[in-house]
């Protein structure tokens, strides 16, 4: 029998992933099929309880329920503990566990498929909203030698520093906050840029100078270049968008649901080529 699995969102039209899984379940030779529904802004859990009733194994979750995900689930997965937020959940006995898998979508992007290892090297994460909660544990586990996050609303990269310094994990480097003024005259190896400012195309505040051609600029939002991804690519850095952490995410949320690791090579290459 076909296993049922789904993303949630809303809006949700836009979402890669139900393609992603399907290339993936062609891959691994895995019966299953993976839609995009649309749950009311006021229904997500009830949409949750609704797919568990009709014997949907799991879902991944995104823009705006990870944090409805979190709280209503039944179990939560270390992975989605720091975050307070899970963006894949697992059905079972009527119930639904929590995953975040967002982190280690990221972090195998950067140290995977573009061969920048993070440990010892000096870390910058521009954001902390949902997106940068979800994958600061990771990076800080990956053990870079500095973790420096720097936001508009500095609460909450505060916020965000409490969270790791509560986390059970131990020896993790922790956060240093740092306003956009203080980015002045730092260097780093890694920059994330983390924020929807590209949504806008809203030009950052950060200074010409830490872009040299050593850095990775990495930008998690995928589809278009950013302001972000230009002013780095004209300082001659190497820059990526964040279409191989989409991919990467969805597989680590393939293989707990359906305990196969998919090969992403190939899938990424094919989402970029569309
Ligand atoms: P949130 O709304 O939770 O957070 C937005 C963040 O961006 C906040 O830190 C906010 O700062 C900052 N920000 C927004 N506009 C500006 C601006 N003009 N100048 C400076 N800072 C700004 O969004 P998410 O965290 O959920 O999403 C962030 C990005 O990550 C999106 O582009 C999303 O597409 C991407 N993403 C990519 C994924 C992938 O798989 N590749 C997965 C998940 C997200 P402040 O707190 O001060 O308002």
């Amino acid at each position: 029998m076909t296993d049922k699995y789904a993303v949630l969102g809303n809006p949700i039209g836009h979402s890669k992933s139900p393609m992603i899984h399907a290339e993936f379940a062609k891959q691994t030779k895995q019966d299953i099929s993976y839609e995009a529904i649309l749950a009311p802004l006021d229904g997500f859990s009830d949409t949750v309880k609704r797919l568990i009733a009709e014997g949907y194994k799991g879902v991944n979750v995104t823009v705006p329920f990870k944090f409805e995900a979190f709280d209503m689930a039944n179990d939560i997965n270390a992975s989605a503990v720091v975050p307070e937020a899970s963006n894949t959940l697992v059905f079972y006995e009527g119930s639904a566990a929590a995953y975040n898998t967002d982190g280690i979508g990221l972090v195998t992007d950067i140290q995977k498929n573009l061969a920048r290892p993070l440990q010892g090297k000096r870390v910058l994460m521009i954001g902390a909203g949902g997106a940068a909660q979800g994958v600061a544990i990771e990076i800080a586990k990956a053990n870079p030698a500095t973790f420096v996050v720097v936001n508009r609303s500095v609460e909450k990269v505060h916020d965000m520093q409490k969270k790791l310094e509560g986390a059970k994990e131990q020896d993790i480097v922790a956060i240093t906050a740092s306003s956009f003024n203080g980015l002045d005259g730092q260097v780093f190896d890694v920059v994330i840029n983390a924020t929807s400012a590209g949504l806008t195309d809203s030009v950052l505040p950060i200074p010409d100078s830490i872009f040299t051609s050593n850095i990775l600029a990495y930008d998690m939002m995928y589809g278009r270049e950013t302001p972000f991804m230009l002013q780095a690519r004209s300082a001659g850095a190497q820059v990526a968008d964040g279409l191989g952490m989409l991919v990467e995410q969805a597989a680590e949320a393939f293989s707990i649901w359906r305990g196969i690791k998919p090969d992403t090579k190939p899938v990424i290459a094919t989402i970029r080529a569309l």
